[in-house]
């Protein structure tokens, strides 16, 4: 239901819109330079022509080698890719993958997929921040590690990994390094050289380009195999004729958003801090769950008591706001979010969770509006809880929350 007075998008995290500059960037690949770029007439290599200053455009601004970006349909993919090929390709070296216990599921459920053919996989453990322990990660390696992956930014509660560290650390004992980057991309500085990772994936529709391409830097000398058996695109590596027209706007999407990126991530920290602020100093019995500071520019997440996160969405959707939930309820699982169980909190809060994720379009009257609305919401839902009641008739406790 759209509300006619308000339309606050603060699902960034879950998708963006695609910026009209991306939109007009794209349009000739569809109608006029609409070749393949195999094709060697001049139509085709107008395609390819533009594949290729796409490719140079974002190896420059990921600062990486060009030949060393591989284009696929989402972060999901690449992701797949990553683990699924790069484990595979390496097996005579030995079968174990070290992940952490906050991943996408694009991620965990590649390592899911590993286990039932006979790999081994370490989940690490995070902190009630959600941090990796590098000391931990270390000791989790063996022998027989072929690849580490462990996501860059988290995309529910926004905490930052210490990517340059671990990646450093892998490399001591000879284990290849993937990073998840979709969340940081185009939000954050990302200099793949400075971060020394082996593999990185991105996804467009999370920085305003269109949804069904992302990409894969797979560093020189990492053997993996194509994920996609077919022609002989992307250096052999990914087959399937490329996404011309998104690709060209994935390139532009990424252009856009690092010629402002020093104002933007500032300005969005300054919006989600006034927001956070706001929220734990306003409503009772709520939790900030993700790191305080190492956290997406854009990213809130808060846990409150008393309070189921599905009605808690429908209650702010009807006034305008559009969020998302800890809870998995909307995917069809009533299980709480992995990654709220993974840095402490038990079931009944991981249930009254709600994500918040802003764009450099998020205003601070916007933020505003919607503090009021989950201070109004929250005290609404809470006297119909009957949790909520006993607590008041002192029969029941808060939570125990690290
Ligand atoms: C969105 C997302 C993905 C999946 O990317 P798609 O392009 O939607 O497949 C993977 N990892 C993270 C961290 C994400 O936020």
């Amino acid at each position: 239901m759209v509300n006619p007075i308000k339309s606050i998008y603060l699902d960034n995290a879950a998708t963006t819109a695609v910026a009209p500059a991306v939109v007009e960037a794209m349009l000739p690949y569809f109608t006029k330079a609409y070749g393949n770029p195999s094709s060697l007439y001049e139509l085709g290599q107008q395609a390819h022509g533009a594949l290729t200053t796409a490719r140079d455009q974002i190896a420059a601004h990921l600062n990486a080698r060009s030949q060393d970006i591989y284009f696929t349909s989402c972060g999901t993919e690449s992701n797949n890719w990553a683990l699924k090929e790069t484990m595979f390709a390496y097996q005579s070296k030995g079968r174990h993958l070290i992940t952490s216990s906050i991943e996408h599921h694009a991620t965990s459920h590649s390592c899911a997929w590993l286990e039932k053919r006979g790999y081994e996989v370490t989940y690490l453990p995070v902190d009630a921040d959600g941090l990796v322990d590098p000391a931990v990660f270390e000791a989790a390696i063996r022998p027989d590690t072929v690849l580490a992956s462990i996501i860059h930014g988290n995309n529910e509660i926004g905490t930052i990994q210490p990517i340059r560290q671990l990646a450093a650390i892998a490399h001591e004992h000879g284990v290849l390094f993937h990073t998840d980057s979709v969340q940081t991309v185009a939000h954050l500085p990302v200099d793949i050289a400075d971060l020394g990772v082996d593999m990185l994936s991105a996804s467009g529709h999370k920085f305003n380009a269109p949804k069904g391409v992302g990409l894969l830097y797979i560093k020189k000398g990492v053997r993996t195999r194509s994920f996609m058996d077919g022609g002989a695109q992307e250096r052999k590596r990914r087959a399937g004729t490329e996404n011309v027209p998104y690709i060209v706007g994935m390139a532009r999407a990424l252009d856009l958003a690092l010629s402002t990126l020093t104002e933007r991530t500032q300005t969005e920290t300054e919006l989600r801090d006034h927001l956070i602020d706001r929220v734990l100093a306003e409503v009772e019995h709520c939790r900030l769950n993700g790191h305080r500071t190492q956290r997406l520019p854009g990213n809130a997440n808060f846990s409150f008591e008393f309070v189921e996160g599905e009605s808690l969405l429908l209650t702010l959707e009807q006034k305008g706001i559009m969020a998302s939930s800890g809870s998995a309820c909307a995917s069809g699982s009533l299980d709480p979010s992995h990654v709220l169980l993974a840095i402490g909190l038990p079931h009944e809060i991981a249930h009254g969770s709600l994500r918040l994720s802003l764009s450099h379009e998020t205003s601070r009257e916007d933020i505003d509006y919607t503090v009021e609305a989950i201070k109004q919401t929250v005290t609404h839902l809470r006297t119909m809880s009957p949790l909520y009641e006993d607590f008041l008739a002192g029969k029941k406790q808060l939570s125990a929350v690290k």
